[in-house]
């Protein structure tokens, strides 16, 4: 749980280490004196100032700009007090604490990650699908992932979401309008005209749902697990698929991946790469954990690559060696169809040769092969669509907004409500219509929980508390 939402706040808002300039970000109720003591001046709203900062004794403890954004108009809805600095880890805990000291009398303590965001969220200036984008953003592992987020930030997810609540509003006024007025005879037209409105609602909630999960999947991205013999070009593979678009595989809390992992992106989409062979045993603790988890992302991997080199399997002992990785490989994949057999090598061996490694394995498992190089990049494009396709992608990022699984599940609930009123609307009798007026109702507070006007206090507490501290 957060703290106290009342009391002022500060934080050094920049991220750890050395750099030109660092921020120390101060918000609360009331924060004008202490920018008069920090500063020694009154500082004009909205102004950049440069000036000294000031210890207790009257001395500089840095010069920087200072700028004071007076209530509602900041970030947060309070004052905030802005100071840059020099971005030096030691110039800074000196601000802070000199922050700390200056303001004790008002009671300012140290903010807990998110708080400047929750505030901003609790004072009506973002919603919490907006805050939400904000820490999506600071976490965007590709570019089509910040783009996204960015556009979710300035309300884009939001807007579509109060679009469907309007509609549905829209309906439960006719449908609870009906019900107060049972014997009206118009109430059929009424009600004829409410399942017209409630089906263009069903597909407004489709398409949204399917521009969310495709956000989501901007969010999260996809898990492929490679597997194979030694010497079948798995780290060939790595490489070419990566290739100069590498992903940015940041430190944060949330998107650190394990030793045995890399993220690297297709079309913006992020794609964390499990390696088997990184999979042995270790006596280090932190890389057991590590290898725990890669463990689990197989059994939830969206796809598995099993790759062959084609140059050697007509030999026996390599058909059988391939036999007890086949059999190592999760269940589900294999039998939910998301297990790619990828033929490597293919510049090394003529097309006959191909056909008949081809046709050997669609009999014999009944999977999807791909077959290319990854020295010459043949055939690379093929298993790139093949894994899009695999992981649901079918939108360019363009015009997309990120968004969260917990977004998906409330649109999903959404969906199965409205489709319950819509079975109760097809009975045609008055009496289910309280139903139908209560099913729009639950419909209603699902859309609410996406952009926070019906959260619960520990969701909030579980979203905030994942942000950097500063933000
Ligand atoms: P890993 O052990 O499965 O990771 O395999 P590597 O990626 O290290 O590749 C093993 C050897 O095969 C290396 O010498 C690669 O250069 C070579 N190799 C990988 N892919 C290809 C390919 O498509 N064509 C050819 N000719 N050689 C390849």
């Amino acid at each position: 749980m957060l703290a106290s939402h009342s009391s002022p706040i500060a934080a050094i808002a920049t991220a750890p280490g050395r750099g030109a300039v660092g921020i120390v970000r101060v918000s609360g109720p009331a924060l004008s004196a202490l920018a008069h003591t920090l500063c020694g001046r009154t500082l004009k709203p909205r102004l950049a100032h440069y000036l000294p900062f000031l210890d207790d004794a009257g001395q500089a403890i840095d010069h920087g700009l200072a700028i004071y954004f007076p209530a509602p108009h900041s970030y947060t809805g309070e004052d905030v007090l802005e100071l840059q600095a020099h971005g030096g880890p030691v110039v800074l805990q000196m601000l802070l604490a000199r922050c700390l000291q200056a303001g004790k009398e008002i009671g300012l303590r140290v903010a807990e990650p998110g708080e400047f965001t929750q505030r901003a969220y609790l004072n009506d200036k973002l919603d919490l699908a907006q805050a939400e984008a904000v820490a999506d953003l600071i976490d965007a592992s590709t570019e089509a992932a910040a783009r996204s987020a960015s556009r979710s930030l300035s309300g884009g997810f939001s807007a579509e979401i109060h679009r469907l609540r309007d509609a549905l509003v829209r309906l439960r006024l006719l449908v609870e309008a009906t019900l107060d007025f049972p014997e009206e005879e118009i109430d059929f037209l009424k009600k004829a005209d409410a399942q017209g409105q409630l089906l263009a609602l069903q597909a407004a909630v489709a398409r949204v749902l399917d521009l969310t999960q495709q956000g989501a999947l901007l969010r999260e991205g996809m898990t492929v697990v490679l597997a194979g013999q030694p010497n079948v070009g798995k780290s060939s593979l790595l490489n070419a698929l990566a290739g100069a678009e590498r992903a940015i595989v940041t430190a944060v809390a949330g998107t650190t991946r394990d030793k045995v992992t890399e993220t690297l992106q297709i079309r913006g989409v992020p794609v964390h790469v499990v390696d088997t062979a990184g999979l042995r045993d270790s006596q280090d603790e932190v890389e057991r954990i590590g290898i725990s988890r890669s463990w689990q992302a197989i059994h939830e991997a969206d796809a598995v690559l099993f790759l062959h080199d084609l140059s050697r399997m007509h030999q026996v002992d390599y058909q059988r060696d391939d036999a007890v990785i086949m059999d190592r490989l999760p269940e589900p994949a294999r039998r939910e169809g998301r297990l790619i057999h990828v033929l490597n090598k293919s510049d090394l061996v003529s097309q006959a040769q191909i056909m008949q490694a081809t046709g050997g394995l669609s009999e014999s498992t009944h999977a999807g092969a791909v077959v290319l190089s990854a020295q010459t990049g043949d055939g690379l494009q093929a298993l790139r669509e093949q894994l899009l396709t695999m992981a649901g992608w079918h939108s360019v990022p363009e015009g997309l907004f990120i968004a969260r699984k917990r977004h998906v599940l409330a649109l999903i609930q959404t969906q199965n409500h409205l489709q319950s009123a819509q079975q109760q609307l097809a009975l045609a009798e008055n009496a289910a219509l309280d139903l139908v007026a209560e099913e729009l109702r639950l419909a209603q507070q699902q859309l609410s929980v996406i952009t926070g006007v019906f959260t619960a206090d520990d969701l909030l507490g579980e979203i905030f508390s994942r942000f950097c501290i500063g933000k």
